[in-house]
């Protein structure tokens, strides 16, 4: 793929595996949440309880649904006002709620290979990331390699909507078709960069059997495959 010129990169489960640090960061939220409240506040809060408050949020909020952000806040609010504090207490709660689990969350591992990967990739490419999640990756050590980092809160929609791959070319300054995005989400990753005229690399980090064609470039299994694939012609 020698006429790609830049690079742009999914975050969550495609750099490393998530779920297990938002499980982790769940943990330590609540943990500190109950430091701070009456104990019977936190007596029914839990994994399926701040699940359900959250889906309720979804449905009646579509137009902040992929602000993930926003859409803690507002579970935890729901949450305490629930339990009976007042809306300034509840929103207290919710600010040092977050706080601790975004923290906690940005404390990722990224996947064995990735670091060298993209320290090779860098010195030939500049490199964006776009993330439907609120990964700051620009404060990890990861960021070093790249330019920016796109986050879907900051955008109308989240992937696979063209505005943050559109973005990302402009900010890249290529054409879309001199850009390769890499990502594990078929619809998000793959579909979304080949709908704005981009290439696409889906990585399959999950060992995912298909359903049917996956419309990427190509797939592959390890990041550093990537190096070999972009000095390939085309
Ligand atoms: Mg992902």
């Amino acid at each position: 793929m020698k006429s790609i010129r830049a690079l742009t990169f999914d975050l969550d489960n495609t750099l490393w595996e998530t779920d297990e640090s938002i499980l982790i960061a769940e943990e330590a939220m609540a943990a500190h949440l109950r430091s701070l409240t009456p104990p019977a506040w936190m007596t029914e809060f839990g994994l399926e309880a701040f699940r359900a408050v959250r889906q309720q949020i979804i449905e009646e909020r579509p137009d902040i649904a992929h602000n993930l952000t926003l859409v803690r806040h507002e579970t935890l609010i729901r949450w305490f006002e629930g339990q009976g504090a007042t809306r300034s207490i509840a929103e207290n709660l919710a600010g040092e709620g977050f706080r601790v689990f975004y923290e906690e969350r940005q404390k990722v591992e990224p996947y064995p290979g990735t670091v060298a990967t993209l320290e090779i990739l860098s010195k030939d490419y500049p490199m964006g990331a776009i993330t439907n999640g609120n990964a700051d990756l620009m404060a990890m050590p990861l960021g070093q390699y790249f330019q920016f980092c796109l986050q879907a809160q900051h955008f109308t929609k989240p992937k696979p909507d063209p505005a943050m791959f559109e973005e990302a070319l402009k900010k890249l300054n290529v054409e879309p078709h001199e850009c390769l995005h890499i990502g594990d989400d078929i619809e998000h990753d793959v579909m979304g960069a080949k709908h704005s005229g981009m290439r696409a690399v889906w990585f399959n980090t999950r060992a995912v059997i298909p359903e049917g064609d996956v419309p990427a470039d190509h797939t592959i299994t390890t990041l550093e495959e990537l190096i070999g694939i972009l000095k390939l012609p085309g």
